[in-house]
């Protein structure tokens, strides 16, 4: 056993230490230390730096994995928004607005009323005002269907935008920490 002589980084007391070993317990002040044998000298290292530098790593660690899970938080929405969406007369997918779908189902109501008005100064039978009828509640529907889907639309962005602000946060946070 080859025993060397380090100084306490916590007090400076002169230690014996055998070379194999790599952590000891200061017999004076109680610390913990690490060994470390350099090529030319043999030194005495605290091991609350170490735990610092661990908490360092831990908290690298931490904002890898937020970053990541804000991608993943980022990604999920995309593909959810696009399921979210309406698809136009021309194919192209649009968000739906609640004013957009009154705007439209409001088109075709006011296109039944006009036909069943202009219907009725012609025949006075049932069937002539069927058809407005038709256009006038398909018109009401698509209003109901456009808005039910324009508010699942805004809570569905909504809760995105709070999860990923409070994981902006949490990701500031943890940076500062870092
Ligand atoms: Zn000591």
């Amino acid at each position: 056993m080859k025993v060397t002589k380090v100084c306490c980084q916590s007090c400076g007391a002169d230690l014996d230490v055998d070379e194999s070993i790599r952590l000891v317990t200061c017999n004076f002040c109680g610390a913990r230390l690490e060994i470390v044998h350099d090529e030319t000298t043999t030194h005495s290292r605290l091991l609350q730096e170490l735990g610092e530098k661990t908490d360092r790593m831990a908290g690298e660690i931490k904002v890898l994995r937020l970053q990541n899970e804000l991608e993943q938080l980022e990604r999920e929405w995309q593909s959810a928004r696009e399921g979210l969406m309406i698809t136009g007369k021309n194919g192209n997918r649009s968000v739906p607005s609640v004013a957009g779908s009154l705007f439209a189902g409001g088109m075709m109501i006011v296109v039944g009323i006009i036909a069943m008005t202009a219907l009725s100064n012609i025949s006075q039978s049932g069937f002539t005002v069927l058809v407005p009828l038709i256009i006038i509640g398909i018109g009401v529907a698509s209003m109901i269907h456009g808005t039910s889907k324009a508010s699942r639309y805004e809570t569905a962005e909504a809760d995105f935008t709070k999860r990923r602000n409070e994981k902006l946060r949490q990701l500031e946070e943890a940076k500062r920490e870092a």
